[in-house]
């Protein structure tokens, strides 16, 4: 029997559209989502920015296989969240290896079974120490965490407010908890107390920010939402992917940057950035890793990661402790690119973090600007709904430590000669008066 056609006239044209989809024919959904990807596809755009094939390494420079050509072709890639290169350190890749040899390719079992090994119970030690903590826990993603720490943590009837502009993966955590509660204005901490106010019955009561917001690259106001928080009886979680090993003098992140060691509750972060591997991880007081080894699904039901990646990570947060220099090379490059970008009249949304992101509008500007980068040799992030909201496209530079003065420069070149053709050089509203995917501020 073959499958229905899809009905153009009734195809969303956006994925915007697709999320608010009810229709009662759980395929025909699927059918018409796929024929609004391959229109994309047709237009050839699309397949120049997502699902590239990597014929190398991700690292500051790449080879692709191009997609209209099948030839491979050589960019400057500005989509790494490895900030400081660390999965290509010798030490790094040797750790690996010698797990790899001694452990085999996996360990495939839960942590509370037979999956906790050798390597990662140094791993949980070296990230515990790193951050000044008395105990971690580690999960299979980033993602993971987030969903394990707020599902494990919260109950129906507690309290938890996060930032609208907190990564999908809070706030699935706080939906999937069943707890009450919503957004609060971006980094704003008074908006964050009103909410707390406006709910005095929540019976456990916890405010959720990203340290750096992944999309953004701003910085949350961590010592205000601190005193907030814990003013009206809440603990505070704040997801520090895009700092650790990032800001701060020593990489130690958003409580390391305020001056506000310890300052944080309930500190989360991933491998999958500064550290160059895949994972995620909660650090904290013993009771609290302990109840969360226990109580965090997603740490529970789950095998563990394979042990070639546990020992690179360690080695990697070894080295983040040991040398700066990575570091500071990665704060003069990102530096070097915002103020080369605002010489030439482009504005991005933030400084003082490596995460450069600019706004574009809708996708169609946002696919053909892309591909245009794309064309001139540059592989940036072409970030679209429901990472932000759906007019609020931005393309996302991640500068590291890696990067050359040249191909800094002239990215920023091409980036101006693209956003005024595009006629977006100069828009840089912070937050925007968008409507964000995930709810507004009440
Ligand atoms: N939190 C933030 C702020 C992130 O940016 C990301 C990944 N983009 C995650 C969590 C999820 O981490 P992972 O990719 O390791 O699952």
């Amino acid at each position: 029997m073959s499958a229905p056609a899809p009905n153009p006239a009734a195809v969303p044209a956006s994925i915007a559209a697709f999320r608010k989809d009810r229709s009662s024919d759980l395929l025909q959904r699927c059918r018409d989502f796929s024929a609004m990807l391959d229109a994309l596809r047709a237009e050839g755009d699309y397949l120049t920015q997502y699902r590239l094939e990597l014929l190398s390494p991700l690292d500051h420079e790449i080879v692709v296989r191009d997609p209209l050509t099948s030839a491979p072709k050589r960019l400057v890639c500005f989509d790494s969240n490895s900030y400081l290169g660390l999965h290509l350190h010798p030490r790094v890749t040797a750790a690996a290896r010698r797990a790899l040899d001694e452990a085999g390719a996996g360990t495939p079992s839960a942590p509370l079974l037979s999956g906790t090994s050798r390597w990662l119970r140094d791993l949980e030690e070296v990230v515990a120490a790193f951050h000044d903590r008395e105990a971690a826990l580690v999960f299979p993603s980033g993602y993971a965490a987030n969903i394990g720490i707020l599902t494990g943590l919260l109950r129906p009837g507690d309290l938890a407010v996060r930032d609208r502009y907190v990564h999908a993966s809070l706030h699935d955590g706080c939906r999937f908890s069943g707890a009450r509660g919503g957004v609060y204005a971006h980094r704003d901490a008074d908006a964050a107390a009103r909410a707390l106010a406006r709910d005095a019955g929540g019976a456990g009561r916890l405010v959720v920010t990203d340290g750096v917001f992944s999309m953004h690259g701003s910085i949350a106001p961590i010592p205000e939402l601190a005193s907030v928080a814990h003013a009206a009886g809440a603990l505070l979680m704040v997801d520090e992917a895009h700092a650790t090993g990032v800001v701060g003098a020593t990489g130690r992140g958003t409580e390391e940057l305020f001056g506000l060691r310890g300052g944080i509750d309930v500190l989360m972060g991933t491998f999958s950035k500064a550290a160059g591997a895949a994972g995620g991880y909660v650090v904290g007081p013993r009771d609290l890793v302990d109840y969360l080894r226990f109580f965090a699904h997603a740490a529970v039901f789950t095998a563990s990661l394979p042990a070639p990646v546990f020992a690179a990570v360690a080695e990697a947060f070894r080295l983040m402790g040991e040398d700066p220099e990575p570091r500071e090379r990665l704060h003069a490059n990102a530096r070097r690119f915002t103020s080369a970008l605002e010489a030439l009249g482009v504005a991005p949304l933030a400084t003082g973090t490596p995460i450069v992101a600019v706004r574009v509008g809708p996708q169609a500007t946002l696919l053909r600007a892309g591909r245009e980068l794309y064309d001139a040799g540059i592989r940036c992030g072409s970030v679209s709904y429901p990472a932000v909201p759906a007019d609020g496209c931005l393309l996302r530079f991640t500068v590291n430590a890696r990067h050359t003065a040249e191909e800094i420069d002239r990215t920023a070149e091409t980036l101006a000669r693209v956003a005024a053709r595009h006629g977006f050089l100069g828009k840089a509203s912070p937050a925007g008066p968008d409507a964000s995917p995930f709810g507004e501020p009440s």
